[in-house]
């Protein structure tokens, strides 16, 4: 089945408002065994029509955000309508729907609201959970869409996201039944970069027939993706695990500090973190996951260096002799805040995330992480992540979350 997707909105051409869509529906028809085989972004208007037309010829199924509003550029409903020949008439249960919501709102409905109740004749009624206009499911039976499968959804990501879910997913279960033989995994990996993934497993995998090999790289990750048959995807999978499994954390849609949390709630296991550069990323992300509070004991954010010494007792000599970004700071920290804590681990950042304050000795994107655990000795890892500050704090936060996973899963500490 051919899919593509059209984004209409003049905001995404002027680039004020990113594509989100594109990501979001791309991810999620992948997990269903369909794939976007082309995408367009096109302005508000007139413009629809040569598009559905256009997309209408190649694809099974189209996919068309935007313009389902009540304004005079939201032409979406009409102009599909009629190529379908598929006549608007007004629902008048989405009428009272609207008069619903605006009433409830203390709002008055004006006349043009109520266009979003026209419905092409015979097309399903996706409901809007979150906003007024009602999503539409079309599956014309005359006319140049005769056969095409069309979804027209709205603008916001916050009422489209819900509707796929709601409305859209089941319709496509239906309309589209993956190859019986037919498997996907995603392997996602932290602590090793792109390129010696590839070059690792691709002499490996090579000769395995008909398997998709995928990679895509994230600040501090990167995910494998294994497509093909079932078969075929048992063995790549196992080949790789053999080859990568120390950097494997998970093979699910977990993220990195959810593994991290998971394994600590697994083990029994109590962490604490003192940050510096990280500014409270790595305290934030453990505690995005539901359930940390029975692992995370404290976050200490100890920015300036007359806060490392007061609250962690980093002797001053550390901060005038070895600087603020050592490891011997960053030991410090770590260990002091493990003991107070009575931990099991304790994790510290300390680095330069620029632009300015790079020396020679320690340039920009210089970063400490020292892990300090309960009977073992100190871990420190220097890394240099010469990048902007959000990502060199992201990154950081991925090295420091590798180092704990890897001590709560016995592996040896690596240095990539
Ligand atoms: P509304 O009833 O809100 O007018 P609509 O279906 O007509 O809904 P649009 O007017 O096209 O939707 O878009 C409304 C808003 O939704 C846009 O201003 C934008 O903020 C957001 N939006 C639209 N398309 C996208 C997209 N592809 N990715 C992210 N956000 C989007």
């Amino acid at each position: 089945m051919r899919v593509e997707l059209i984004n209409t909105g003049n905001e995404l051409l002027l680039g004020t408002v990113l594509n989100t869509h594109l990501n979001f529906l791309g991810e999620e028809l992948f997990q269903l065994g369909l794939r976007i085989q082309a995408q367009s972004t096109i302005p508000d208007g007139q413009e629809i029509h040569r598009a559905v037309a256009d997309a209408a010829a190649r694809a099974d199924l189209l996919i068309i955000t935007g313009g389902l509003g009540p304004t005079r550029d939201d032409l979406t409903r009409d102009i599909v309508a009629e190529l379908a020949q598929m006549p608007l008439e007004i629902q008048q249960s989405i009428v009272d729907h609207l008069e619903e919501y605006f009433q409830s709102r203390g709002y008055q409905l004006r006349e043009n609201v109520k266009r979003q109740a026209q419905v092409p004749r015979g097309a399903t009624v996706l409901e809007n959970r979150w906003g007024t206009a009602p999503g539409l499911y079309l599956h014309p039976t005359s006319g140049p869409l005769q056969g095409k499968h069309l979804f027209l959804l709205p603008g916001p990501p916050r009422e489209l996201r819900p509707m796929y879910e709601a409305c859209v997913k089941p319709i496509l279960q239906e309309i589209y039944e993956p190859p019986e033989d037919r498997d996907i995994t995603v392997l996602r990996m932290v602590g090793v970069g792109e390129s010696e993934v590839e070059h690792q497993l691709v002499p490996l995998l090579q000769d395995l027939p008909e398997l998709e090999l995928g990679f895509c790289s994230r600040p501090g990750e990167v995910d494998v993706r294994l497509i093909g048959s079932q078969e075929v995807v048992k063995q790549a999978r196992e080949i790789a695990e053999q080859e990568l499994h120390e950097y494997i954390f998970t093979t699910t849609d977990q993220e990195l500090h959810e593994a991290v949390v998971e394994l600590l709630i697994n083990l029994d296991q109590k962490v604490v973190t003192v940050e510096s550069c990280t500014g409270g990323l790595l305290a934030n992300r453990l505690t995005n996951v539901p359930g940390s509070s029975k692992v995370f004991l404290q976050g200490y954010v100890t920015y300036s260096n007359e806060a490392k010494c007061a609250t962690l007792e980093v002797p001053k000599e550390y901060i005038s002799g070895y600087g603020a970004v050592s490891k011997e700071t960053a030991r410090a920290m770590a260990e002091k805040a493990r003991r107070l804590n009575k931990a099991d681990y304790a994790l510290a950042t300390t680095g330069i995330a620029g632009p300015s304050g790079g020396t020679e000795e320690k340039p920009v994107g210089t970063v400490y992480i020292a892990l300090s655990t309960q009977g073992r000795r100190t871990m420190i890892n220097k890394y240099r992540f010469p990048t902007d500050r959000e990502t060199f704090k992201f990154t950081t936060t991925q090295r420091a979350l590798d180092m704990l996973r890897r001590a709560l899963h016995g592996l040896p500490q690596s240095r990539r």
